[in-house]
């Protein structure tokens, strides 16, 4: 690719040389939204656009809300002083429709002196409302001459998101605005293009310069959504080639981990020890991921199944399927509770198989913990289980041939990565995760991946009754709560717990605890509590006997969201409702509903709660397919919200609405096959510019090996 030296330095320049920035300004800049180089500004787009050909007439604004613009005149300017003895403006603004008061609340003697009555202006601000009567703060005012040569191009005023401090700086929308417009219009030289050129004449999407011109300041709304078109088209093409790419270098690793046969062990369990029959959804993912192991190369592999459906069962035998083989399998979970329980479970289902299962966390002993890391690095230990502890450097393997991942959505890429290279060949690796990812969604942010779905959920599960109680029914809960455990149920009491304020969710929950303890124990029912800054110890101690059935009602955080199974548990009330997200009650409430009863599920809020809160528990009480649940949140929060999606450090979208995008995803993905099918390098001159594309999109992170 040539690289004009002064392309590269016009877009990579620092903004504080701009006109009218400076050292302070662009500081401020750097710190409030990020935005440190021209091309970062260039990036900065619009939340949206105000259409500046519009003037309403003055006395239709009492049911406007939002930016208005209105002609007219003023009269009657007076200083009002308020109690405190602080001075605003006043003015009315009137034109044959009716007035509107007008308001500057400081600084306002320039308005004095620039503005009269009897002139015509052009008055352009946000309705604000005091009472009943709206009113416009610090308007934008323009003669008649001057609105002829407003400087916007088009007819469509964009506004950009500011914040107070940038404000106090004089960075306010319109500033912005203008700094945005002399970038654009030094552009089209400047600019390379980062898509086929063919493909744009196809696809009749706008260059570079004109999608962002478009974007700033279109003159029609088609301009604006065939700029964004483009955007959004560059970005899936920028996902999917990259998915493509490294699908393509995982499918060329052969792995020294050669499976030929499912072997005696797995032969034996299926026959013997299997404590049901598996589902067919279970069978044939099974199926996918034997294939897989005889493939000769290295799996990756997403198993996604709705919390219930049954997914350890799948990791265990394939895991025995490995074992078999003659390799270890390491299986890794998010906490330790869930760490103890995916370990005995196994360990009591191979009781009776020649099969050496360990545990390993941070609350190991030394001890055996110098015992564990000798036995795995010897090959005595043919499965083991545990927390991060398993990424440890100090952690070496024989010969580990396989590793699962549950729940992945707690762990980031990069934990993944280095557990990875705990051998110097390349082990199997299967992910399995509950946050049902509509499939778009997987197919982009786990391309990469090959995808299984347990989309059928074991016979037998009977519908969880959920119900919305506000805190003055809360004895109403607490009743259904009584009785379903006072006939020989157990129940959760969940409490939310964010990292912010965790000490004030922390005397939340227990000050939870001592109300419930107070209105139960006389019933002889034993309620204990839970959270995960209890010691190891403690935390093992009572999750045990809550699944001995020897504590009726366990109070706790959200420790015990992910995977933890007490079929016996009937009853979840789950405290401040409105405070967690769609996904994260889906999880909770996966907790119940395991065994053949009947189960509820019981939200408690304040009683007021906010729409947008009320607008998720309406979603959860009408149903239990999270499938549908995972649609709904994406929806409603969008991307960038999706639990999970942001921690894992995983790419995630900045203009593709996976829920509604889903055809220039596909295409996109079509298209990817399609040209690295004829250009596998990216090397041809119609096609290297996409190298640029995919540098720029990951920064180069992905894949070293072509760009
Ligand atoms: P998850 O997919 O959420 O990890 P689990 O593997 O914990 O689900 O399984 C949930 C429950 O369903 C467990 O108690 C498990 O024993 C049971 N289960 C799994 N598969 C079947 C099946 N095919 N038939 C009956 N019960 C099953
Ligand atoms: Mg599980």
């Amino acid at each position: 690719m040539i690289v004009d030296k002064n392309k590269e330095d016009f877009l990579k320049q620092s903004l504080e040389k701009l006109k009218g920035i400076g050292l302070i300004r662009a500081q401020t800049l750097a710190k409030e939204l990020g935005l440190k180089t021209v091309e970062d500004l260039l990036w900065y787009f619009p939340y949206k656009h105000i259409d500046r050909s519009k003037i309403l007439p003055v006395g239709s604004l009492k049911n406007e809300n939002g930016y208005v613009q209105v002609r007219g005149q003023f009269y009657d300017f007076r200083e009002v002083y308020s109690l405190n003895n602080k001075s605003r403006l006043e003015a009315i603004f009137f034109d044959n429709t009716g007035s509107v008061k007008i308001v500057w609340f400081s600084n306002y003697k320039w308005v004095l002196n620039k503005y009269r009555i009897g002139e015509t202006y052009y008055l352009f601000g946000r309705i604000s409302r005091f009472g009943d009567e709206a009113y416009i703060a610090h308007p934008e005012i323009s003669t008649e001459e001057q609105f002829k040569h407003l400087p916007i191009l088009g007819k469509f005023q964009p506004l950009y998101g500011t914040t107070e401090r940038m404000k106090k700086q004089g960075m306010d929308s319109r500033f912005i605005m203008r700094i945005i417009q002399q970038l654009i219009s030094m552009l089209p030289e400047q600019m390379e293009e980062v898509l086929p050129f063919h493909i744009l004449k196809r696809l009749k999407l706008p260059s570079f310069p004109d999608a962002f011109k478009w974007v700033h300041f279109p003159e029609s709304v088609e301009q604006y959504e065939r700029a964004i078109k483009r955007f959004k088209f560059q970005e899936a093409l920028a996902i999917q080639l990259r998915n493509e790419i490294s699908l393509r270098e995982r499918k060329k690793q052969p792995s020294s981990v050669v499976i030929h046969k499912a072997g005696k062990l797995f032969h034996l369990f299926y026959r013997y020890h299997l404590p049901f029959t598996l589902t067919r959804a279970q069978e044939r993912v099974i199926k996918e991921i034997f294939t897989d192991l005889k493939s000769g190369f290295r799996m990756n592999r997403l198993l996604q199944g709705d919390v219930g459906s049954g997914k350890t069962i799948v990791a265990l035998l394939v895991a025995l399927i490995v074992i078999g083989n003659g390799w270890q399998v390491a299986m890794m979970v998010p906490t330790e509770i869930l760490a103890q329980q995916h370990y005995e479970r196994i360990k009591s289902l191979l009781e009776l198989l020649p099969v050496n299962v360990s545990l390993l966390t941070s609350s190991t002993p030394k001890k055996e913990r110098k015992l564990l890391l000798e036995g795995l690095k010897e090959g005595q230990i043919d499965f083991i289980v545990g927390t991060h502890a398993l990424i440890e450097d100090v952690v070496n393997f024989k010969k580990l041939g396989l590793v699962i991942i549950d729940e992945q959505h707690r762990f980031g890429v990069v934990q993944r990565a280095k557990l990875q290279l705990k051998t110097t060949y390349s082990p199997h690796v299967l992910v399995m995760t509950a946050t049902p990812i509509p499939r778009t969604l997987a197919m982009t942010l786990y391309g990469d991946l090959d995808l299984s779905v347990i989309d059928e959920l074991p016979p037998g599960r009977k519908p969880i009754q959920t119900m919305h109680f506000t805190e003055s029914f809360r004895y109403r809960a607490w009743d259904l709560m009584k009785r379903e455990v006072l006939s020989g149920h157990q129940a959760y009491v969940v409490y939310p717990l964010i990292e912010e304020n965790e000490k004030l969710d922390l005397i939340a929950l227990e000050e939870g605890f001592e109300a419930i303890k107070r209105e139960f124990s006389r019933f002889a029912i034993v309620v204990d509590m839970l959270h995960g800054r209890m010691k190891q110890k403690d935390k093992d101690t009572i999750m045990n006997q809550f699944r001995e059935g020897k504590i009726h009602i366990l109070v706790s955080t959200t420790v015990i969201e992910v995977g933890v199974d007490v079929s016996n548990a009937t009853m979840m009330i789950i405290e401040h409702a409105e405070r967690f997200g769609l996904a994260q009650l889906h999880q909770l409430r996966g907790r119940i509903g395991r065994g053949g009863e009947k189960s509820y599920c019981l939200l408690i809020t304040p009683d007021q709660v906010g729409s947008e809160a009320m607008e998720r528990i309406q979603v959860f009480l009408s149903t239990m397919d999270g499938f549908k649940i995972a649609e709904e949140d994406l929806k409603m929060r969008g991307m960038g919200e999706i639990e999970g999606t942001r921690q894992s450090g995983q790419h995630t979208f900045r203009f593709i609405e996976p829920i509604g995008d889903e055809k220039i995803l596909f295409f996109a993905q079509r298209m990817a096959k399609f040209i690295l099918q004829k250009d596998p390098m990216l090397e041809t001159p119609s096609y290297v510019c996409l190298k640029e594309l995919i540098n720029r999109s990951f920064q180069g992170m992905y894949f070293s090996d072509i760009a």
